[in-house]
């Protein structure tokens, strides 16, 4: 068995007291008044999972001087030995790029505001990806052919050329036909998504974006590509 034991100099508990508060839902000092807080499930949910692991809880308590509550567990040795322990899977791959040993995919950001260019780029780049930035349309498309991003994100309004423009040159260029581009705009307007993805755009967010609804956007583009 493995023991896991808790303790403390508390107040103690009576024996009578021991048996009721394993139910759940029953807390010892009920008055509205009491001194301790809680909803009274916590020692019945420990002791149903233990249970459900074929193990006991066990309480010893003197009054005044303190308890002490013990899980045991029957202990299983493992079958694998050493260092060969199973790698776990994570479960949001969104949120953890494994180091391949490849370079971090490439995220081209076309956008003309400086604190959203910020906010995105540290948020990107925490996610483990390299950014660049391009403050306006004809910047765009010249990062684009000399950095080669593997996803490019694209303001719709910026000065000098628009990010529909530049999204359809890119699109015309046969070096750009199938690189995501995602479209970012202020105008949420109707009609406005038809004209980004009728631009070539793969997909469309309004502003304000969410960033970590952009990451799992971002995410989602590179696994197409992965798997085309
Ligand atoms: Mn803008």
């Amino acid at each position: 068995m493995a023991h896991f034991t808790v303790w403390d100099t508390g107040i103690g508990i009576s024996e009578s007291d021991m048996r009721k508060m394993f139910q759940p839902f029953v807390q010892l000092d009920s008055g509205l008044a009491r001194a301790y807080e809680g909803t009274g499930l916590g020692l019945a949910l420990v002791r149903r999972l233990t249970e459900m692991h074929c193990g006991c809880v066990s309480l010893e308590s003197e009054m005044g001087k303190g308890s002490r509550f013990t899980v045991s567990l029957p202990w299983q040795e493992s079958g694998l030995s050493g260092t060969s322990v199973a790698t776990v899977e994570p479960v949001e791959t969104i949120t953890l790029r494994i180091d391949t040993g490849y370079p971090a995919p490439l995220i081209l950001l076309a956008e003309d505001n400086e604190s959203n260019i910020k906010s995105v780029s540290d948020y990107l780049q925490i996610k483990g990806y390299r950014v660049t930035v391009a403050r306006n349309g004809a910047e765009a498309i010249e990062r684009a052919k000399e950095e080669r991003p593997d996803v490019v994100l694209m303001d719709i309004q910026m000065p000098g050329m628009d990010g529909l423009t530049a999204t359809r040159y890119l699109r015309a260029d046969a070096d750009f036909k199938t690189v995501p581009i995602i479209a970012l705009t202020a105008l949420a307007m109707t009609g406005d998504k038809e004209e980004c993805l009728a631009a070539g755009a793969n997909e469309y967010l309004s502003k304000p974006v969410s960033l970590k609804n952009l990451a799992k956007f971002i995410e989602k583009q590179l696994c197409e590509l992965r798997v085309e």
